[in-house]
């Protein structure tokens, strides 16, 4: 499987120094799945996030980095890979940035309507389920992907078998996602059971050392851990949830929303989305195909 990524990503990058004769900046995302040209004289009318964009001369998205398949950063190359990051990627190229004009940065789940409604990202791209309660301060464009919640466990476990054998259990998950309420909301397991990180990354290191029993979010994410470690984690039972993945943005930037809706659309309908999902999150085994838009 390694040995496998690694030889695509070795292909990858050959066809992106072909194709543009340079290789990914440093601190940029490698070897991307669909190298779309930065789009030339693009306007946003009456949207401030672009207007400050173009004094800057540069894009800032935020972005998770350690969610592999997703938004991932290698920890010796420095280069963000995944999903998430090639949909950011695209949304920049189309408001005419190209990859070397973006600059990452990693902002956890409960940090992420902050991050954005202060402007210290232009936008956000990672695993961000849409709804009313983060539309108070936030707003979305998308989906652009739908998960759904799942469970993460230990290989030799054979007694988490669904959401309602977690009582008992230490459950893991990250402050301010959405899975995390459900498990405190639907009481899926005691209070004094629940175990909160900032990031997955922090749950997964904690379920390989047996401090909990189960690590709970989106089936993309928990696939992607257990694509790394498949000797000694496994996901089980069905997604008992739906978490449409939004690219969130400031509240009131309508400007931009429909700009990157639009751009979101397009690459629907002419195969570009299928080719980021394929390189990327297709490889981990998560299945989908283009969401329904919410324009709004
Ligand atoms: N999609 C869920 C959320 O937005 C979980 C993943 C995450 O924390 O980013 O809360």
């Amino acid at each position: 499987m390694k040995w496998r990524t690694l030889a695509v990503g070795l292909l990858l990058s050959a066809l992106s120094v072909t194709a543009c004769g340079r290789q990914g900046s440093p601190g940029g995302s490698a070897a991307p799945a669909v190298n779309e040209p930065a789009a030339a004289n693009v306007q946003v009318a009456g949207s401030p996030t672009f207007a400050a964009m173009q004094q800057r001369g540069r894009v800032v998205v935020g972005v998770k980095d350690d969610q592999p398949g997703l938004g991932y950063k290698d920890a010796t190359t420095n280069q963000f890979t995944g999903f998430d990051i090639e949909v950011a990627r695209l949304v920049a190229s189309q408001l005419g940035y190209a990859a070397d004009k973006i600059d990452y940065k990693t902002v956890p789940s409960a940090a992420r309507e902050d991050a954005i409604s202060r402007g210290d990202v232009d936008y956000y791209v990672g695993t961000y389920t849409i709804n009313d309660n983060r539309k108070q301060r936030v707003s979305f464009a998308g989906p652009y992907f739908v998960a759904g919640q799942g469970l993460l466990v230990r290989k030799d476990d054979s007694a988490i078998t669904s959401k309602d054998t977690l009582k008992g259990k230490k459950v893991c998950s990250v402050t301010g996602s959405t899975p995390i309420q459900r498990v405190q909301q639907q009481q899926l397991t005691e209070p004094e059971n629940i175990v909160q990180f900032q990031t997955y990354s922090q749950c997964v290191d904690q379920l390989l050392n047996s401090q909990v029993d189960v690590v709970t979010t989106d089936d993309a994410i928990l696939k992607g851990y257990a694509a790394q470690n498949p000797d000694k984690l496994k996901v089980v039972g069905d997604t008992f949830s739906t978490e449409p993945y939004g690219i969130g943005l400031n509240k009131d930037d309508s400007a931009l929303r429909g700009k990157i809706n639009d751009v979101l659309q397009a690459s629907f309908d002419n195969g570009t989305w299928q080719k980021i999902y394929d390189a990327t999150l297709g490889k981990s085994g998560s299945a989908s195909s283009e969401p329904q838009l919410q324009r709004y």
